[in-house]
């Protein structure tokens, strides 16, 4: 049987295609069908849309509720709050775009039967601190995965979506996608006149804490692996910010959320010693940071940084005190269950290493960076802003347009965006969707023309690795270890080594500087070259191969842009040795890159921050 023996080319013509269907995925197939009546939609996803991206396991939460109805905040007050979170940098015509249309997908969600904690006294949600809301979030992604797939002609679940393609006649405008199917192994080949890449951000890029057999248990989801960023890089899309990569402080080994800790129950931390220690670095911030150390809430990146301080300077481990709380039996029973409908994990962690955190006040540790684009962190793709709002140099198009034609985005894909989380990723995904689908109607016949060679080359390429192992196996004698390929398991850890020590994760506590970062660019340049060798031993094999390329692709952009950018603008997520302190006057500003696949080479350059909201 040859390589492509048995399997299937199955055709998929479509107006709308849906890349991922987590968050934004859902909320943009909902939104197709609103807007498009008699629009083909259609959604693809790698897992199952069910239980799949970042929200699969259930939230406890939801981070981003403006309250406009009872007058809690308004959408400039959200600006102002990203803002400030993220050192002044973030596409404010897009975060008030979001701010503003929000609260309408939460009540969609309840609507649609989510179960939202009340406040008994007032009959307004919980709120659990002044943007999140709290709710009975186990079956949050089945709710939402239930409308996307009564408003999709059709949701193509286990669908590895490996590259996009483009329009033959026209050279920067998208023109579908292709992929394979994780169980059968048909190829998929998507023909759309749109295309939304909802992918999710990227989790193991840079080496975990936890390795060897616990090397799933990281924050972000395991799962996640840059195929949002990928996709669009590959395809010449400009990226931004893709050096805000974020660490999270969060429960030691579980990774277990400290937002409802700090928010609801009102713990808070201290050094091993029993000591208050943030204001202790408030003179060393100053000097690196400026007035930003002054501005309240005090940005995530900042609290961050003081628990290195303190850690490096010997008074670890850093613990969140829980014993106060955990004494009210209503906070005690918060605080389970929190976990319970989002992190079982933590739980299952602290009973086995004997921690009650009536008792025990429980370690708090910093994550290894992950890149996404929706949490407290804008890593993503430069997109069009709103037509009523956008300042002229942020708008060619539709709104949530990527600099290709035709190509949306939404949630952890679209960057300069801090803070939108699992309702605003939705939200996105809905705005995108509505984008889209004008842009559809407005080309009418106009339909991009898909290229046969592309197509068959895309296959040739995908399944190669499968005949890489098929034919490479015959050189080894014992152990997995072959000189004709390289397992993606192999790949892997070259790649999280790589980052982790050259590129800024933990091994180096976040430093890097130019010499690292270039030398970090050469083993790259190694491991792309050694990548056309991969061998995959079966189809999950083939699918982590294919998530390695996103991740490495990723992984560069990351890499380019924290070159580029010369400060140390986020303290806490990372440094750069050679320009510890933040720099307003030469990088109040956007970092842009371009991927060009023919030549391999990458164009960096800065666009203007532009504050729209006083
Ligand atoms: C641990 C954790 C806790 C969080 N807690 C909260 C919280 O309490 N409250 C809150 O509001 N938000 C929370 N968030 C944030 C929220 O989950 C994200 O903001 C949101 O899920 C982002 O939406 P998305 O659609 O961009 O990505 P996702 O929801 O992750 O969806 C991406 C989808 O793309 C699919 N996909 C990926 N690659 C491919 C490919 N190549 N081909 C086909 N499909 C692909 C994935 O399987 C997935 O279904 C949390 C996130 C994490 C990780």
């Amino acid at each position: 049987m040859g390589l492509f023996g048995g399997r299937k080319t199955v055709f998929v013509d479509a107006d709308i295609l849906v890349i991922g269907g987590g968050m934004a995925g859902c909320g943009a197939t909902y939104e197709s069908r609103y807007w498009g009546r008699d629009l083909k939609i259609v959604c693809v996803e790698k897992a199952n849309i069910e239980r799949s991206g970042a929200v699969a396991q259930g939230l406890y939460a939801i981070n981003c509720y403006m309250g406009m109805q009872w007058g809690e905040n308004q959408p400039e007050d959200h600006v102002r709050y990203a803002r400030n979170d993220l050192m002044g940098l973030v596409r404010e015509d897009l975060g008030y775009d979001i701010a503003r249309h929000v609260d309408a997908s939460v009540h969609l969600f309840e609507e649609w039967g989510l179960p939202m904690m009340k406040d008994p006294k007032t009959g307004r949600y919980q709120r659990e601190g002044k943007w999140q809301i709290m709710i009975h979030g186990e079956s949050y992604k089945p709710i939402v995965a239930e409308a996307a797939r009564k408003a999709a002609t059709e949701v193509y679940n286990r669908i590895m979506v490996t590259h996009l393609l483009m329009d033959e006649a026209k050279p920067n405008r998208v023109a579908g996608a292709v992929g394979f199917n994780v169980r059968t192994g048909d190829y998929h080949v998507f023909r759309a006149k749109a295309v939304i890449v909802c992918a999710g951000g990227a989790s193991h890029i840079f080496k975990p804490r936890a390795v060897g057999e616990g090397m799933g248990r990281t924050w972000y989801a395991p799962w996640s692996s840059g195929s949002c960023y990928a996709l669009p890089i590959q395809v010449g899309a400009k990226m931004t910010q893709m050096e805000n990569r974020i660490v999270l402080t969060r429960f030691k080994d579980g990774y277990g959320p400290v937002g409802a800790y700090f928010l609801h129950l009102k713990t808070y931390t201290q050094n091993g010693l029993g000591e208050e220690y943030e204001k202790r670095w408030y003179e060393d911030t100053k000097a690196l940071v400026g007035e930003y150390v002054d501005h309240h809430p005090v940005p995530t990146c900042l609290r961050n940084h003081a628990i290195l301080k303190e850690l490096a300077a010997g008074r670890g481990p850093i613990r969140m005190v829980t014993k106060e709380a955990f004494q009210d039996p209503h906070k005690e029973t918060v605080g389970w269950e929190n976990f319970l409908g989002m992190t079982i994990g933590q739980a299952v962690v602290w009973a086995s290493q004997n921690i009650d955190p009536k008792h025990i006040n429980p370690e708090l540790t910093t994550s290894e960076p992950y890149v996404m684009g929706s949490h407290a962190t804008c890593s993503g793709a430069w997109a069009s802003g709103p037509e009523d709002c956008a300042p002229a140099d942020y708008q060619w198009g539709y709104n949530r347009m990527m600099t290709v034609d035709g190509l949306f985005g939404a949630g952890d894909t679209i960057g300069g965006t801090a803070h939108k989380f699992s309702s605003g990723s939705f939200a996105e995904g809905r705005i995108a969707a509505k984008a889209a689908v004008k842009y559809v109607m407005e080309k009418g016949r106009d339909q991009p023309q898909v290229s046969e060679k592309e197509v068959r080359d895309l296959q040739q390429t995908i399944y190669q690795p499968l005949e890489n192992y098929r034919v490479g196996r015959n050189e080894i004698v014992a152990g997995t270890v072959s000189p004709s390929y390289l397992l993606p398991i192999q790949g892997l850890q070259r790649l999280e080594k790589l980052m982790d020590e050259y590129v800024g994760g933990i091994s180096t506590n976040y430093m890097t500087n130019s010499q690292l970062l270039n030398r970090g660019l050469e083993l790259l340049a190694m491991l792309k070259e050694d990548m056309s060798s991969m061998g995959a031993e079966d189809l999950h094999q083939l699918q982590r191969t294919w998530e390695l390329q996103h991740r490495v692709l990723a992984s560069e952009s990351v890499t380019r842009h924290t070159l580029f950018r010369q400060e140390t603008r986020w303290p806490g997520y990372y440094y750069r040795g050679d320009h510890m302190k933040l720099d307003d006057e030469n990088w109040h500003c956007f970092t842009l890159s371009r991927y060009d696949r023919k030549t391999g080479e990458w164009a960096m350059e800065k666009a203007p921050v532009h504050h729209i909201i006083d």
